[in-house]
């Protein structure tokens, strides 16, 4: 079976090329010398993709990420990742289009958190993740998590500074304390910890930041890559 890890990539780049660090640091971590992970990547043009966000056209999104992962199956990739948190809105029609496991990461980020003894992550992320209930709905069912969201000003503060900054590979100082704001007041409506459930917000957040522990969806991502990679991945994350 190949170990060859496929990166459906591009949304936005920034966050694919955290992916293609993190994945590679991890293996280096691991084997030493000169090892690196064998992957295969397809980068998408993002500005495709959000057009049909937009316009609410997921069934086009959908068939467009499976066409993707298809060309990845077919080009010897032996899982997918898709590098989005937003996208996995359409994950069942990619993992049931292109023959080889999905790595999905609600399941990847949601181990993680149940393993830490968490109850009821923060979910920092798109409008889409935030308010669909694709994301909160597997959490709690596969999970027994109970993630909140910020409230809706604040979802569009948190939204507004994913596409507009970060997606542009642009970090102010003035956002990262938006985020520290958002992050201290669901502290005191209970929230344990705080789910970075967007590829690019670990570029604004980092664990120092924030008076709740840190769940970064790439890193966990990228290290579920890894382990899929040294054949160790444990979860049933992996599900075709
Ligand atoms: N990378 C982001 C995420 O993890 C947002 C970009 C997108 O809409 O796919 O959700």
């Amino acid at each position: 079976m190949s170990r060859t890890i496929g990166l459906i990539g591009g949304m936005s780049w920034e966050s694919t090329a955290t992916y293609y660090r993190e994945i590679n640091e991890l293996v280096r971590l691991r084997h030493g010398g000169l090892v690196s992970a064998d992957i295969l990547m397809h980068s998408v043009n993002f500005d495709e993709i959000v057009t049909m966000q937009k316009a609410g056209r997921w069934d086009l999104a959908e068939e467009r990420l499976a066409e993707v992962g298809r060309g990845l199956a077919g080009a010897g990739a032996g899982c997918l990742l898709i590098c989005t948190n937003t996208m996995h809105l359409v994950a069942d029609h990619v993992a049931r289009n292109t023959g080889v496991p999905l790595i999905h990461i609600v399941d990847v980020v949601g181990r993680d958190l149940v393993a830490a003894g968490m109850k009821k992550p923060l979910l920092l992320a798109t409008r889409y993740t935030m308010e669909q209930s694709f994301y909160r709905d597997r959490l709690r069912e596969r999970f027994g998590l109970d993630a909140m969201v910020p409230e809706a000003q604040d979802r569009t503060v948190v939204h507004d500074i994913i596409f507009d900054e970060l997606c542009c590979g642009i970090v102010k100082e003035t956002s990262r304390k938006s985020y520290i704001d958002i992050i201290e007041y669901a502290k005191t409506q209970g929230a344990d910890c705080v789910i970075l459930g967007c590829t690019e917000i670990g570029l604004l957040i980092e664990e120092k930041d924030s008076v709740l522990p840190v769940f970064d969806s790439t890193k966990l991502h990228a290290r579920a890559a890894v382990d899929f990679f040294d054949g160790c991945l444990e979860i049933d994350a992996v599900a075709a």
